[in-house]
């Protein structure tokens, strides 16, 4: 058995033609999309493998680079296509905490296989749907050396766009830097429409997920199928050829370990994803990353999904005591909400002794706690306790029997040392061993999920992000958080849930609710970002004040807000400008509007195929409405979003 497994069975099931070695060569292959409209070239020119995206017969990536170098051999010249087979698929499949709760898809499938200069072979896995595609390098056993394990040091693998596009890309820091050396983290800035050829701002590349806005449309780039077999990639800076998938730096996880992957064989690398559309529909839409991948275990336990409150994002490291845990319990308990949040320093703050009264008051209220860990280990400086119990089987173990043993459902693990292999074979250690004691995880300070919602039935979601806590930071996060909102259901959020980390109803970023710097977004924009992001345990940042002083109609909307979606569809919106977008949970549409500009929105929606009755958004005194729609006969309904302002049809 290979590691296969963990990807798509119809994907896997391809034939394999490994020992047939055909005389005949095959020098340009090439597969079509379900529908036909997507078409991929497959070419050994110059004895360079390459591949090339058409879409509707426009060129959207001109031709790019296959291959890799590992230790026994070098795949990236010298390369021939010597066989290549076709075939097509459907699948479908259940999710239970992503956009759709149930994904079905038909692909085309094209097997390639390169032998190079030593008769070494690599064979390149392309699966394609109308709007996606993914493929990985599978290695064969060799005939030459019989080598049983192999180390990639690093992949030709890039992607080259057409002139005139722009991006909007996210940069990978250096590493063992920022608060407490914990970067790289996933949390830096994106500057939008930025052409292509711009040096990054640390000359390290760019993280995933990667949006690319064509002159004929947009690709968004990322991967999948990373758990403990793989090291994470990201795209290195733009150069001639286009961007290459890079491997992480030496220095991340503290210099420890390899920058590389270590498989047996034979095996396979993760899947590349690259989703194409002429509009940005099939980028919000996507479920590429899950398509191609595979439950690695079963749910030991009906995961529940829902909101929970966390005190520390306002009240921050002094509320992480037992009365003020019990003030945001009470609230959660308010609300009808599922969790609470219980940050970090618990163990000394509160006690473990008393962190089990805690949960036994909570779940008097129908309230389930999760608790906050220290990833670390030995990678970075985070102080936050408990600190070395996730990085240690043995007392990670103990403690998950502990939290089982006291009724805690979730963790929130943070601070972790990057995208090495070392450090995705922890985060899966940690969900493996969660599932065991019926523990849904949380990961901030961290990469991106590859897939995990699918792979890993207990995963929740990764903050992987400039989150919230920015937001409460500093004013400029703050006056930045309307550009962010609107700029993630078409990237960070379309690959991956993702814990912003909370729907914000304190006017002010404080405790008294009166000090600091203000929020710049009205309360409705707070509530459809509810909406817009999506992770299956929604943070609702909702403080003990807010019951008292927030509009009866926000707290009656807010109590109703699920977590979970059957269905999702891009409706409109340009990345860091507006959004909307509509989701289905059970038989209930909801439509949500966030807009990011100066001006007011004026959106004219047609709502025949959704069934919305109600509006609530705010006008342009900033105060809340709540009243009936009434569509046109077209069936179109017309509304004004105000700047940094939102609306939800429901
Ligand atoms: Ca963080």
């Amino acid at each position: 058995m290979t590691n296969r497994k963990s990807f798509n069975a119809k994907w896997a099931l391809l034939p394999l033609c490994l020992f047939l070695s055909l005389c005949i060569k095959a020098k340009d292959v090439r597969i079509a999309s379900p529908n036909g409209k997507l078409v991929v070239t497959v070419n050994d020119d110059d004895g360079l493998a390459t591949y090339s995206v058409t879409l509707n017969g426009q060129p959207v990536l001109l031709p790019s680079r296959l291959g890799f170098k590992a230790d026994f051999g070098d795949f990236t010249q010298g390369l021939s296509i010597t066989n290549s087979s076709e075939g097509t698929g459907t699948g479908e499949y259940p999710m239970r905490q992503v956009k759709q709760s149930l994904i079905s898809y038909k692909c085309s499938t094209l097997l390639v296989t390169f032998h190079n200069s030593r008769n070494q072979e690599m064979q390149v896995d392309f699966f394609i749907k109308d709007n996606d595609i993914a493929f990985r390098y599978i290695i064969p056993r060799q005939q030459r050396d019989n080598p049983k394990c192999a180390v990639i040091y690093e992949e030709a693998t890039s992607f080259c766009l057409p002139d005139g596009t722009t991006t909007f890309i996210s940069p990978q820091i250096d590493p063992m830097k920022g608060w407490e050396r914990t970067k790289p983290s996933y949390e830096e800035g994106y500057a939008p429409d930025a052409p292509m050829d711009r040096r990054s701002a640390y000359g390290q590349g760019y993280t995933f997920p990667c949006l690319f806005h064509l002159k004929n449309g947009w690709m968004l780039i990322s991967e999948t199928g990373v758990g403990s077999n793989y090291c994470g990639s990201h795209l290195s800076d733009y150069k001639e050829g286009g961007y290459q998938i890079a491997y992480p730096q030496q220095g991340e996880n503290n210099g420890f370990g390899s920058t590389g992957a270590q498989i047996s064989l034979p095996g396979a690398t993760p899947g590349r994803t690259i989703t194409v559309g002429e509009t940005l529909a099939p980028i919000v839409e996507t479920t590429i990353v899950y398509d191609v991948v595979w439950p690695l275990y079963e749910a030991t336990e009906n995961y529940k999904s829902g909101r929970y409150t966390w005190s520390w994002l306002i009240w921050q490291d002094p509320s992480v005591n037992y009365d003020d845990q019990v003030k945001f319990i009470d609230t959660a308990a308010a609300m009808g909400y599922e969790f609470c949040l219980v940050d970090g320093n618990w163990d000394t703050q509160i006690g473990r002794d008393r962190i089990a009264e805690l949960s036994a008051y909570a779940q008097r209220k129908g309230v389930a706690l999760m608790l906050w860990y220290n990833s670390n280990g030995a990678w970075n400086d985070a102080p936050q306790t408990p600190r070395g119990i996730m990085s240690n089987s043995i007392l990670r173990d103990k403690d998950m029997a502990w939290m089982k043993s006291i009724g805690v459902k979730g963790i929130k693990v943070d601070f972790f040392g990057g995208d090495k292999q070392e450090t995705m074979r922890l985060y899966e250690d940690i969900l493996y061993d969660a599932n065991r004691y019926g523990i849904q995880c949380i990961f901030h300070g961290c990469t991106i999920p590859r897939g995990w919602e699918r792979m890993y039935p207990n995963y929740i979601a990764s903050e992987a992000v400039l989150a919230s806590e920015n937001v409460y930071f500093n004013e400029g996060a703050a006056i930045h958080e309307p550009f962010d909102l609107t700029l993630h259901p078409f990237c960070r959020n379309a690959v991956g849930t993702m814990d912003w980390g909370g729907v914000i109803m304190n006017k002010y970023l404080s405790k008294d609710n009166k000090s600091r710097h203000s929020r710049k977004t009205t309360d409705v924009f707070e509530i459809a970002t509810a909406f817009t992001n999506q992770t299956a345990i929604q943070c609702i940042a909702i403080q003990p004040n807010n019951l008292q002083e927030l509009p009866q109609v926000e707290l009656d909307f807010l109590k109703t807000i699920p977590a979970t979606w059957d269905e999702t569809r891009f409706i409109d919106g340009y990345p860091g400008r507006y959004v909307v977008m509509a989701r289905r949970h059970a038989d209930q549409w909801y439509i949500a509007a966030l807009n990011a500009q100066k001006e007011p929105l004026i959106l004219s929606l047609d709502i025949n195929n959704y069934n919305v009755k109600n509006l609530l958004i705010d006008n342009s005194q900033q105060t809340t409405e709540n009243r009936p729609i009434k569509a046109d006969k077209k069936g179109k309904v017309k509304l004004t979003v105000q700047p940094n302002g939102g609306a939800v049809l429901y």
